[in-house]
């Protein structure tokens, strides 16, 4: 309850948010705080000296026309200079606690996204081999977490588990050609490797029917536009029985889905080096081998019940696949923070009441907001998020109009800076990370990339010093 002294969200006193993880959903937050008729300032803090997140460690390289959604969320800093600070280098938990930013700010928004993957549980999932699709696609985006990562590409089977978005991406970066990839801003440590690649079989595996796909048509359209690469759809997979058939007609993605699977399935095969095989109805039951994966044996699948209801059924046939890489792609998971009030590990995400976090008795938690994966799951597509943050903000501003929330005791992003200048902790601000950001692109240029990455902290942080030192 704030008694003493100015209102919050006023010019004498302006509400103080810190954002903790600075990806696509941070950036939709603080364009909503801007937005509103509230005075805000706004810090957004990040573990990488690199703001964007998903949108620069996740959206695949070869999808550029996604990756320009980043000059929006420049645009949102450039308009709001004097009142959004990035704090990139800074992990909230360890560098600084939840407890200190409570003491610097009065509400602090949680959009830091889903750190880990959810678990197959199936025997052999950590055998050498078997990767989490998460670990590959921040591989291959130069993300700092998995630059060190190798991936035996002389294999000339993969498989995948899980029909979703990341899916498509990890099947279509295997098969892409060298030229494919050249306009896109793989890292050159990934292209190289691609290069090599001895893969030219992908199996991207189903439990369920062409009907639940959980990819979107675009990206499987997008497979058939491939230089060098078939794509296998097999025609029995698509031939739909009463539920199925109800379930198709009252969903327009499903629908859409459907037709782009058949159009794949239409095509007669021209004998390309690589080939994608869509399978359905087949669910994992083990992968298979002693110190590294060399099969994943399949339960074949019937869908069975009423529409909407239809569980997958083994029909009591195996099939094993003879493999040795895999990729678990079923779907991300969060992670809690040190010191975050609440967290719901089954699933995976911030327990909240419209972005409000509820404490474990259910209570509302006052001045801690929540926006993105990390609100509502790993769901949906970018644009998903800005609806997503629009909602937080209105309970923050009714909270702010109900006189809930709580003022900070130190007012201050300069005292924010002192503690991290005390703790050595070298926070990276948006001026830096544009050095930073000028230096990729210009490395890019030079090979006709739209940018080269840089892969570790050291190179970006050495990046700054050269500046100073020019
Ligand atoms: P996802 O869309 O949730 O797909 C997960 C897939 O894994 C589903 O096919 C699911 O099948 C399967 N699965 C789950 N548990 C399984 C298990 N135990 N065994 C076998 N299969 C299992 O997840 P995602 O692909 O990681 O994508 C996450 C989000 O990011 C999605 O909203 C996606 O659209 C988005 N994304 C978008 C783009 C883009 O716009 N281009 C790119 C990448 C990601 P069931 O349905 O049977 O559970």
């Amino acid at each position: 309850m704030n008694v003493l002294g100015p209102l919050l969200g006023t010019k004498e006193r302006p509400l103080r948010v810190a954002i903790v993880g600075a990806g696509p959903s941070g950036f939709y937050i603080a364009d909503a705080l801007f937005k509103s008729d509230i005075n805000v300032t706004v810090d957004a803090f990040d573990r990488l000296p690199s703001p964007f997140g998903l949108l620069r460690g996740g959206v695949a390289p070869d999808h550029q026309q996604m990756k320009s959604v980043g000059n929006y969320y420049n645009r949102i800093r450039e308009k709001n200079r004097s009142r959004f600070q990035f704090f990139g280098n800074v992990e909230v938990g360890k560098d600084i606690s939840i407890n200190e930013l409570q003491e610097h700010y009065d509400a602090i928004v949680y959009t830091y996204g889903s750190e880990s993957d959810k678990k197959t549980g199936l025997p052999g999932e950590n055998l050498e081999g078997s990767y989490s699709a998460r670990e590959f696609v921040g591989w291959y985006n130069g993300h700092p977490d998995y630059r060190n990562y190798k991936f035996d590409l002389s294999q000339e089977t993969v498989a995948i588990i899980g029909q979703g978005n990341v899916a498509i991406d990890v099947a279509r970066i295997l098969a892409k050609t060298p030229q494919e990839l050249h306009s896109s801003d793989i890292t050159a440590h990934a292209a190289e490797a691609l290069k090599k690649s001895n893969v030219r079989h992908i199996y991207i595996i189903g439990r369920r029917g062409p009907v639940q796909s959980a990819f979107t048509h675009l990206e499987c359209k997008e497979l058939g536009e491939l230089i060098d690469c078939d794509i296998i759809v097999h025609k029995k997979d698509l031939i739909l029985d009463t539920a199925n058939t109800i379930e198709l007609e009252e969903n327009h993605k499903a629908q859409k889905n459907y037709d782009a699977l058949q159009a794949h399935a239409a095509k007669p095969l021209q004998g390309k080096t690589k080939r994608i095989e869509i399978c359905y109805f087949h669910s994992p039951k083990e992968i298979i081998g002693s110190t590294h994966v060399n099969g994943l044996k399949l339960d074949k699948i019937k869908l069975t019940g009423d529409a909407y209801h239809q569980k997958a059924t083994p029909t009591g046939e195996e099939v094993t696949l003879k493999c040795n890489l895999l990729f678990r792609s079923i779907g991300y998971k969060g992670l809690p923070i040190a010191g975050i009030p609440n967290f719901d590990d089954k699933k995976g995400i911030i327990p909240n009441t419209d972005g409000r976090l509820e404490l474990s008795d259910q209570s509302p938690c006052y001045g801690m907001y929540t926006s993105g994966w990390i609100k509502r799951g790993p769901s949906g597509v970018l644009g998903t998020n800005k609806p997503c943050a629009t909602a937080t903000i209105k309970t923050l501003l009714n909270d702010l109009t109900n006189n809930h929330i709580t003022p900070c005791i130190t007012p201050s992003s300069d005292a924010i800076k002192t503690l991290l200048k005390d703790r050595n902790i070298r926070y990276i601000n948006y001026e830096e990370w544009s050095t930073i950001d000028a230096a990729e692109i210009k490395r890019g240029q030079k090979v006709g990339k739209p940018r080269e990455k840089f892969i570790s902290v050291e190179e970006m942080l050495h990046v700054l010093k050269q500046e100073v030192l020019n």
